[in-house]
């Protein structure tokens, strides 16, 4: 397929940021707000397909005020994360996964599918002229956001006819600030964040948008996080706002929700689940209900409960607050086997353990 040897023409940045500035940037960058110098940008039009593929330095998108995407909010991104490997070299985590799910994203939401191979050159094209900006520090990486909209001035209901895809890169440190600390959830019993038919399985803005309310209300109750339950029922336990989660037996059980199309199907939770198989644990995708997650946290059957994705990876959950009241996991702090898979992960990642499943792509 000619689109998918699409060549990139570099125009570097005339004024890159200064290196003192940015090693001041890059000591404390905290999460999505230090940005890099360079973005990635290919357009699609039904005319030409993919084309106009760039390297250029990271400017605003000038955007017409009918632009379709501000309208219908036809958009799809990704997350992921570009690494210092020990040896010095850079490296990206199963970056083929996030190419299929974008074009799996992109089909829900009637948008182009962008060929996997554009969308791994286009990232690692991005790592190649911008790896100055993956911090040393511990935790430490470049998150990767390739992202897709609707550009086409239009009002008119249907899917667009033409469309930006961008990558940009942000430094960043740990995710959530203490490390591996244990977070505070808050079940939200009246609103849903996606629902049977809908675009749960998708990487969409439309589902944060959908998210923040019940997310600021977690704020207001003290919570770091909020989780949902599903849609037709709002018996089971689906996800957080960004993270999937797994629960830990006292028999050795792992249980993580199943994938119904509700679910984002996260590459972190399908990494644990290879992880947690191959070490002979026993994993179950099954439904597990908020009144079984509190019975079993309050007999003690539960041990552990920990929420996974790119950006925080692994993070144990403490505390479970609802409207009727609270229960503690465990003892409220990180359990065992969530520290056990949080290491076991990211010494993949980071390069310091062996790699059997060729997870891990070496840039240079
Ligand atoms: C991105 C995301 C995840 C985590 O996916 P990873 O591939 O592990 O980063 C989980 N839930 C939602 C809603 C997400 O958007």
């Amino acid at each position: 397929m000619a689109q998918a040897t699409l060549d990139f023409s570099i125009e570097p940045h005339s004024n890159l940021v200064a290196d003192d500035v940015r090693a001041s940037l890059l000591a404390d960058p905290g999460f999505g707000r230090v940005f890099t110098d360079h973005m990635v940008t290919i357009r699609h039009s039904i005319d030409k397909g993919w084309h106009d593929a760039k390297v250029t330095a990271r400017a605003p998108i000038p955007m017409d005020p009918a632009a379709s995407v501000l309208h219908y909010a036809q958009e799809i991104f990704e997350g992921m994360k570009a690494y210092r490997l020990a040896d010095g070299s850079t490296a990206l985590f199963r970056p083929e996964e996030n190419a299929r799910r974008f074009r799996e994203s992109a089909v829900r939401m009637a948008m182009p599918e962008l060929p996997e191979d554009l969308f791994l050159k286009s990232v690692r094209r991005i790592v190649e002229i911008d790896r100055d900006w993956i911090p040393a520090s511990e935790g430490g990486a470049l998150y990767l956001r390739p992202f897709m909209f609707a550009s086409e001035v239009f009002l008119g209901v249907r899917p667009a006819h033409e469309y930006l895809y961008v990558v940009i890169a942000s430094s960043v440190g740990a995710y959530f600030k203490g490390g591996a600390k244990a977070i505070s959830i808050w079940v939200s019993q009246d609103y849903s964040r996606a629902a049977p038919g809908g675009t749960g399985a998708a990487k969409c803005g439309g589902n944060y948008a959908a998210s923040l309310v019940a997310q600021a209300q977690a704020t207001e109750k003290g919570c770091d996080q909020v989780a949902f339950l599903d849609a037709a029922e709002r018996r089971w336990v689906e996800e957080l706002g960004g993270m999937n989660l797994f629960f830990v037996f006292e028999d050795g059980t792992i249980v993580t929700p199943p994938l119904t199309g509700t679910i984002l199907p996260g590459i972190t939770r399908d990494s644990i689940l290879t992880l947690a198989r191959d070490q002979g644990l026993d994993v179950r995708e099954e439904p597990y209900s908020f009144e079984d997650w509190r019975a079993d946290a309050e007999s003690g059957r539960l041990l552990e409960t920990f929420a996974c994705g790119t950006a925080a990876v692994v993070t144990p959950v403490g505390t479970v607050r609802f409207a009727g009241g609270e229960f503690e996991i465990g003892s409220g702090q990180a359990g065992q086997l969530t520290e056990r898979m949080r290491q076991a992960l990211t010494s993949i990642q980071r390069g310091v353990a062996p790699d059997p499943y060729s997870w891990v792509k070496r840039l240079s």
